[in-house]
């Protein structure tokens, strides 16, 4: 390895431990890992409740890599107890690179049975809006707040969200958008933790780190109030033109 790209594996090993130690890891169990290769799959990172478990691979890896690491590391998991009646996790889709990153709130029936995020009613919905906006789906990356559908669609409860916390934040961390549009009260209020109303947060970008965050109301909200659907446009308006999408 030539000197520069030790300095750059140091900065890039650097930046990661400073990212657990914003999650509050004070311990890292280092495991240590071959280098990725195509044919073999790699070492599982798998974020859990508990912090400390968290395990950090020696190499470091690309983003996109690492993202497809974390989806294989937590297809059995098991940290809360929607495992129980989902049909699979729910990780996430589109575009890794993507600058534009949707977060939704926890996978319905359909997204249950098809593994993806956003793929019916509600999702078709989505599917318009982003349209309107001059991009496909798979040109964003969508995802949500809680990867196990709850029964009966109940609302995620706060030890399930709590759960799922590292998952997304590392999934955050290996996307790095630039804009997050947060769909529904429980997207926005655990992206920027606060308890402020969606009717309140929504309309303005909210800093996350380096990442500006556009809370909206959700699309299965709009299927029941169409009347607020000149405010959702309003939002990806400017979405749009932070992006330079019109
Ligand atoms: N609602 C969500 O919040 N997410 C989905 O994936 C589907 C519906």
């Amino acid at each position: 390895m030539s000197r520069a790209a030790l300095t750059d594996a140091v900065a890039a090993v650097q930046d990661y431990v400073r990212y657990l130690q914003r999650l509050g890891v004070t311990d890292l169990p280092v495991t240590l890992a071959p280098p990725v290769r195509a044919s073999t799959p790699a070492p599982p990172v798998l974020p859990s409740a508990s912090a400390a478990s968290i395990q950090v691979s020696s190499t470091p890896t690309e983003p996109t890599v690492r993202l497809a690491q974390l989806a294989a590391a937590v297809r059995d998991c098991r940290n809360c107890r929607l495992h129980a009646r989902r049909t699979q996790v729910v990780f996430g889709t589109g575009d890794p690179t993507a600058t534009l990153v949707f977060v939704g709130e926890a996978p319905g029936h359909d997204e249950d049975v098809q593994g993806e995020p956003f793929v019916g009613q509600a999702g078709q919905l989505l599917t318009r809006i982003i349209a309107a906006i001059g991009l496909t789906r798979e040109q964003v990356y969508m995802l949500n707040v809680v990867k196990c559908r709850p029964p009966q669609n109940r609302n995620p409860q706060p030890d399930e969200v709590a759960a799922c916390r590292p998952i997304l934040q590392e999934q955050l961390a290996c996307l790095q958008p630039r804009v997050i549009c947060a769909l529904g009260a429980l997207a926005a209020q655990t992206l920027l933790q606060t308890e402020e109303k969606i009717s309140r947060l929504r309309g303005r970008f909210h800093m996350l780190g380096a990442i500006q965050v556009m809370p909206t109301y959700h699309p299965a909200f709009l299927l029941r109030n169409p009347q607020y659907k000149r405010a959702v446009w309003e939002d990806m308006q400017r979405i749009q033109a932070v992006l330079g999408l019109r």
